[in-house]
């Protein structure tokens, strides 16, 4: 008996949709993985660095009785991506939704920018994105079926100063986004992005306190996001309610930028 319902659970977690997040042992990632194993996906948990956080994270999904797969992959190199990508489809058959979530911070003013911040910062943003859509796409156009949602940010539409490596990486986000919406669309592929204010995560630690009050007082809201604020606007972006939604950017930003 207990076999039988072994089986059915597994059963029921092969039905499950399955969604890969880039970045998700911390911060916005990992609270878009809590909103999705909520709303009952399968998990696949990315990371780099954050090993322990990774780990924690699959626990505690697990305890809760949800199906999760932890992979450590540099997505901005593409032999890791790929081979991330074979190992989720021989666990989980499908991925169903792609969150482009991995990303660095960096303030420099412009001219002390190297070439090696400027590469970093594009490869991951921007490669790493390209290299993740290259690798889930085959299944997602054999189905006519799939949602990709990028993570770009509100100095993406806006630019923001001492930090033009990562604004242009962002605002790369957005066009990248759109371009490929048009061209999934006939393959019933919805391509969104959202453009996140200041949220609080472990990214924002480079602001000073000066700073910080600066963008509160500019923020109607009269707060930053939680990770969960915009893990729920990607969450919208990636059900059902969303499937007439595409090539946009919905940002959740507590009226910083309207
Ligand atoms: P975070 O630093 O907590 O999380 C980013 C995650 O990406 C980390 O776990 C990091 O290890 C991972 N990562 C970095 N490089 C990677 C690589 N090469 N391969 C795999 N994983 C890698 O920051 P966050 O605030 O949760 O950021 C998530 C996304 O949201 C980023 O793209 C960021 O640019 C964007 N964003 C954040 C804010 C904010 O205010 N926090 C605002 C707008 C947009």
């Amino acid at each position: 008996n207990k076999r039988k319902i072994l089986n059915s659970e597994r059963i029921v977690g092969l039905m499950k949709k399955t969604v890969l997040i880039t970045g998700s042992s911390r911060g916005i990632g990992r609270a878009t993985a809590e909103v999705f194993a909520k709303n009952h996906y399968n998990i696949i948990i990315n990371y780099l660095h954050s090993e322990k956080d990774a780990f924690s994270l699959a626990s505690s999904l697990e305890e809760q009785g949800h199906r999760v797969m932890v992979y450590r992959a540099d997505i901005a190199k593409r032999d890791q991506v790929e081979a991330m990508v074979e190992k989720s489809l021989s666990t989980f058959q499908t991925i169903d939704v792609l969150i482009n979530n991995a990303g660095i911070a960096q303030q420099k003013l412009f001219m002390d920018i190297t070439e090696d911040d400027w590469n970093r910062m594009l490869n991951i943003h921007v490669k790493g994105m390209f290299y993740c859509c290259q690798c889930v796409l085959p299944g997602m156009i054999r189905r006519k079926e799939g949602k990709i949602i990028n993570v770009s940010s509100i100095w993406g539409m806006t630019g923001a100063s001492c930090e033009v490596h990562y604004s242009t990486a962002k605002a790369a986000v957005i066009g990248f986004t759109k371009a490929l919406a048009k061209e999934l669309g006939p393959s019933n592929i919805q391509v969104n992005c959202v453009a996140p204010g200041i949220i609080e995560t472990d990214m924002n630690d480079l602001l000073n306190e000066k700073e910080r009050s600066s963008l509160l007082e500019e923020t109607p809201l009269l707060r930053f996001g939680t990770p969960t604020d915009v893990a729920n606007a990607v969450f919208f972006l990636a059900s059902t309610k969303a499937d007439f939604l595409t090539g946009q950017v919905l940002s959740p930003n507590g009226g910083f930028v309207i």
